[in-house]
């Protein structure tokens, strides 16, 4: 039976010690990290992220600046408001909710978040960066570095192992993936064009699932041993549930974890490191400001 990689206690732990870095950072140093969140248009979920992001800085003790837009607003002016923000003092990073209305130009606006203060690491520089050999990306994206964490917290070896991952997305696939081949591992990318999964699959000694299939992985596309990171959110009916419905990752747990050594659940895996990281990343900012 698998070792549970128990994602809420070790970002419980992340931001306990979050906690104490903002406090010390505003003794010593009279500097308080700060996160603007940009949300543009109504979209309920999107502001039900915003809103429980915000809940985690107020948490930690980082100040949070909240710019509600309406879905109207042009690209000139959220341009307009990034330039503002990147020269403010009190603002260490800026998020941009995703997905933007559709008639904004989203790579363009996410290239306009400095690379100092881009916290969610969704700037296609930083993203590029993580593919350079020998240069450091300011910052990565939350869930992959949240993958990658778990993995280290866990004392799992990452170099010279053999990886896979499922899915090649801007967001997860392909970040996690270049993650893990700048730790040293042998990387795979697996996608929706992908003939034979199952075969590539049971090659991994470390799997990384995010494609959005509810229990895509079954026991047998895996070997004994692998080390599994279920990445997937997938809502799937349930008539046992109240709400009718419950939430299971892109490995079917209950079968895979007979033959993992280690995994992540569904929920409790990855998804609490997200915003973990998004803390980390913007105390990461205000303390290099600090430096200099
Ligand atoms: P996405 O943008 O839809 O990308 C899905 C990827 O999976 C694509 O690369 C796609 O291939 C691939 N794929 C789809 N069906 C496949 C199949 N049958 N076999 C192999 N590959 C397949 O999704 P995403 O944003 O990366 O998210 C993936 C999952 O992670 C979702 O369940 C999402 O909710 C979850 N997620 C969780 C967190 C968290 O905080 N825990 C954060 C972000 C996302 P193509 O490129 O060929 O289309």
């Amino acid at each position: 039976m698998a070792k549970i990689i128990d994602g809420a206690a070790i970002a419980a732990t992340i931001r306990t010690e979050i906690k104490e870095a903002v406090l010390r950072l505003k003794a010593e140093h009279g500097v308080t990290p700060g996160l603007a969140t940009v949300l543009v248009g109504d979209n309920p979920a999107s502001a039900t992220y915003v809103r429980n992001k915000r809940k985690a800085c107020a948490e930690v003790g980082i100040a949070s600046f909240g710019y509600e837009l309406p879905a109207s607003t042009t690209q000139d002016e959220v341009m307009r408001l990034l330039q503002e923000l990147g020269s403010r003092d009190d603002v260490h990073g800026i998020l941009v909710q995703l997905p933007l209305p559709a008639h904004l130009d989203e790579q363009a606006i996410l290239a306009a978040v400095p690379l100092h203060k881009d916290v969610d690491g969704f700037n296609p520089v930083n993203l590029g960066l993580l593919g350079v050999k020998g240069r450091q990306a300011p910052f990565a994206p939350c869930t992959p570095q949240g993958c990658i964490e778990l993995l280290e917290r866990s004392d799992i070896r990452i170099a010279g192992r053999r990886a896979v991952v499922l899915g090649r997305s801007t967001i997860v696939g392909l970040p996690v993936a270049l993650m893990l081949l700048a730790r040293d591992a042998t990387v795979t990318i697996c996608h929706s064009k992908t003939p034979n999964i199952a075969s590539i699959t049971r090659t991994a000694d470390i799997l990384v699932a995010a494609i959005g299939k509810p229990r895509f992985v079954t026991g047998d596309m895996v070997k004994a041993g692998v080390v599994v990171i279920d990445v997937g959110i997938n809502r799937v009916p349930d008539a046992s549930n109240p709400s009718g419905s419950r939430v299971v990752g892109d490995v079917d747990f209950d079968e895979v974890s007979e033959e993992a050594s280690a995994i992540t659940p569904v929920p409790g895996g990855v998804g609490p490191m997200t915003i973990a990281m998004l803390l980390k990343n913007t105390l990461i900012a205000a303390q290099r400001r600090v430096m200099g």
